[in-house]
């Protein structure tokens, strides 16, 4: 078989590159074609005595043996799965983009190669794509295509000590009847497996190439700097592809794991492969707004408020703090009561403090500089944290300064009901970095989004953020996939215009 685009990967990355591609393309995806209600059905009847892993893992199993997702350390949370679509399946929907101070910054090794300014416009067309419904007072220019409905009552109850607040777009599965609502999506939350199918997964965006499932990339072989060949593995046993170009849309782990495994041309930074993982580590704080009526349930769609205000960079650390809006945990609500009122008779005064809590979800930076990384060896992937325990008790830091922002405000903190997750573990399932583009020492893709010392490998994906910052990676995945959709497209112009000159 010969294509002259071959996409590996049926994700987010790879689907949006197929979108924009001109000419004759292919995707080849590992998992198999899957209904997403009758997973629904199958999780419905499965033992979830541990529901968080029978929602992420167990419904997404792949029915074929070679789709067994490598399994992350322990101090490590993040998983993906192996399906048709990838971790678009079970992916929360929440959309922002990256800050332009991460992406204009001029940060020593892990320069963005081009601006915020340039990559606008993928924005807005990854945006329309992803169908992103969002908040009125998004600051972020967006043109959406589907209002959130209810967010005056939370700028109402929040305005008081965050005027910038707002509620984060989220990627709604707009239906026919329904394209200018605010999607399918009634809030009723398991979002990794949404038993609407409300919010935009990669299936959704259209394509006119075909996919074949079922069969998995093992690695590429190359002649000199030119991959010429995929050697697959599938059911049926093995097969090859060869191909003109190839893209490399496999996610983190995924895609790495293939380039390991393939003949590298020796101008390839092998060297550099798998370092600078980014991700994004947590910490769960709580406050009271004195004289605020958090308005729970007022929105119909699940979502989180984002706060510029307790929002930022410290010490080098960008942090994103987002109010969750459901009802604050039972730590929030004991540190809230307080003590005096009730002896002194106010009971009234304090049961309406309890509907003053506001339960918070900081996102934090994992610096590239920490340089956690993942290595392949005898078969096997391992991943140094190191970098990160050395250097995770910076974020103590960032909460003081999150308080010191608090207070200045107004805003009473609940301290004892914070829960520094960052401690222990890292990770909410942003497998990010590794592959990292640019023009900086570190970067092993290179600004047009070719994998160094190569002539035909492209990679897509959040594997080439050389900085991530504290923002979700999926709309940026699918602007930059956009992106390399038009430097291809571009590309193969050229020829065409030299032979009929
Ligand atoms: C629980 C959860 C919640 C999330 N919530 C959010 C959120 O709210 N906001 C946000 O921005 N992001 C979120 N994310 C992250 C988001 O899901 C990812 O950024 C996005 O889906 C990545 O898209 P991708 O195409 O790069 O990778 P994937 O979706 O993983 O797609 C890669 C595809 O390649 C296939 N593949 C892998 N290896 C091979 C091979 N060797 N050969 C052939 N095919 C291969 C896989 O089967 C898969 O289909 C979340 C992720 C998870 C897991």
């Amino acid at each position: 078989m010969f294509i002259d685009t071959l996409i590996i990967g049926n994700g987010f990355a790879g689907r949006s590159v197929a979108s924009a591609l001109q000419g004759d393309s292919l995707i080849v995806e590992r998992g198999e074609k899957f209904n997403i209600f009758e997973r629904r059905q199958r999780f419905m009847q499965m033992d979830k005595t541990n529901r968080h892993y029978a929602l992420i893992r167990s419904s997404y199993e792949s029915k074929h043996a070679f789709n067994i997702p490598e399994q992350m350390p322990k101090d490590c949370a993040s998983e993906y799965i192996l399906v048709d679509g990838g971790c678009s399946n079970h992916w929360g929907g929440l959309s922002f983009r990256l800050s332009q101070a991460v992406l204009d910054g001029e940060s020593t090794d892990f320069p963005w190669p081009f601006s915020y300014k340039t990559l606008l416009p993928f924005y807005s067309r990854a945006e329309t794509l992803l169908r992103i419904s969002a908040d009125p007072r998004d600051p972020e220019g967006r043109n959406p295509r589907a209002e959130i409905k209810g967010s005056d009552k939370w700028h109402g109850a929040l305005g008081k000590y965050f005027p910038g607040a707002y509620i984060g777009a989220q990627a709604h599965n707009l239906s026919a009847d329904n394209s200018q609502g605010q999607g399918q999506c009634l809030g009723a939350g398991d979002c990794e497996l949404c038993p609407m199918d409300a919010k935009t997964r990669s299936l959704h965006v259209q394509v006119n190439t075909q996919v074949l499932n079922g069969m998995m990339v093992d690695r590429l072989r190359f002649e000199g700097d030119k991959a010429v060949e995929a050697i697959c593995v599938t059911e049926d046993g093995p097969l090859s592809i060869r191909f003109n170009r190839v893209v490399v849309a496999a996610h983190g782990v995924e895609s790495l794991k293939l380039l390991w495994k393939s003949n590298l041309p020796a101008a390839t930074p092998s060297e550099l492969l798998g370092h600078h993982y980014q991700d994004h580590a947590v910490a769960e704080l709580a406050c009271v707004l004195p004289g605020v009526n958090i308005p729970f349930l007022q929105v119909n769609t699940a979502a989180q408020i984002v706060i510029p205000e307790l929002s930022g960079e410290h010490d080098g650390i960008e942090y994103t703090t987002l109010a969750l809006m459901t009802p604050p945990k039972e730590a929030a609500r004991a540190g809230a009561l307080d003590i005096e009122k009730v002896n002194a008779w106010d009971v009234e005064g304090a049961l309406k403090d309890m509907s003053s809590i506001r339960s918070l979800y900081v996102l934090l930076e994992i610096p590239p500089e920490w340089d956690v990384s993942l290595s392949y060896s005898a078969g096997k992937v391992s991943m140094d944290t190191a970098g990160y325990h050395q250097s995770k008790i910076r974020y103590n830091g960032v909460i003081e300064s999150i308080y010191q922002k608090m207070e200045a405000l107004g805003v009473r903190p609940i301290r004892s009901a914070e829960q520094r997750h960052y401690m222990n573990a890292m990770g909410t399932h942003h497998l990010i970095g590794m592959l990292s583009m640019g023009n900086g020492p570190r970067a092993v893709v290179d600004a047009d989004f070719k994998l160094k010392g190569t002539s035909n490998v492209r990679v897509a994906g959040s594997s080439l953020f050389p900085r991530c910052g504290s923002r979700n990676p999926t709309v940026t995945v699918v602007a930059t996939s956009l992106m390399l959709a038009e430097k291809l497209n571009s590309e193969s112009g050229e020829p065409l215009i030299k032979r009929a000159g």
